[in-house]
């Protein structure tokens, strides 16, 4: 595909020689290949992966050559999945998007991005809250590594009410998520909550 872009953009390219017009169409189809072929992170918890994290990644995954998922450990929050849980949720419910692979990950999420040569952060924004905290992340990360930019995605409405600890929080109270989670979180939402207590 990116192939055959290239020599699409070179035949415009040469046919501007002659005539000025194409200019534009040749920029245009330039930085559509840029975006095309650069690579993004998606972090969080994913405790659990829910369907607004999953509409962020499909709509990233149309966009980007390579979405990275990265499960990244959180040291102030508790989980009530394990990283591999998540990590495992997550893989599952990605496998038709060929281009999203997921790790999971235990320091800085720049320290990752400088790993895999990756300079883009996806954070998804479900309002001003998120915004105003997602805002100030984007600065702190960008001051560890100045090279990287943070994209915002707005959710899509359908989901933004949604945000995993409510998810839980009603699903420790038997209450049905089906509707909030893709189907082998929710099974394991049910297993979690239905294990005898300790
Ligand atoms: P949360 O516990 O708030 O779900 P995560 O760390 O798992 O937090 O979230 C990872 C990213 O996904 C964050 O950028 C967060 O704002 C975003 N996100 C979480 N829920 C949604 C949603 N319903 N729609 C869009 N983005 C979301």
């Amino acid at each position: 595909m990116i192939l055959l872009f290239t020599l699409f953009v070179n035949f415009s390219y040469y046919k501007w020689q002659a005539d000025s017009r194409f200019y534009p169409l040749t920029s245009l189809i330039l930085c559509f290949i840029l975006l095309f072929m650069l690579k993004a992170v998606f972090p969080g918890s994913f405790d659990p992966l829910t369907l607004g994290h999953l509409n962020i990644i499909e709509r990233a995954s149309a966009i980007f050559q390579e979405v990275a998922v990265v499960v990244a450990e959180n040291r102030v929050k508790k989980t009530l999945f394990s990283m591999d849980e998540r990590l495992e949720m997550i893989r599952e419910t990605v496998k038709p998007m060929a281009n999203v692979r997921c790790y999971v990950w235990d320091s800085l999420i720049v320290d990752f991005m400088k790993r895999e040569d990756i300079r883009i952060i996806i954070r998804g924004i479900r309002g001003m809250d998120d915004f105003s905290f997602e805002f100030e992340l984007s600065i702190m990360n960008r001051a560890l590594y100045p090279q990287i930019e943070t994209f915002f995605m707005g959710t899509d409405p359908k989901y933004i009410v949604l945000r995993s600890s409510s998810i839980k929080e009603l699903a420790s109270f038997h209450g049905d998520v089906s509707q909030m989670v893709p189907a082998l979180v929710a099974d394991a939402l049910k297993r979690k909550f239905s294990a005898p207590v300790n």
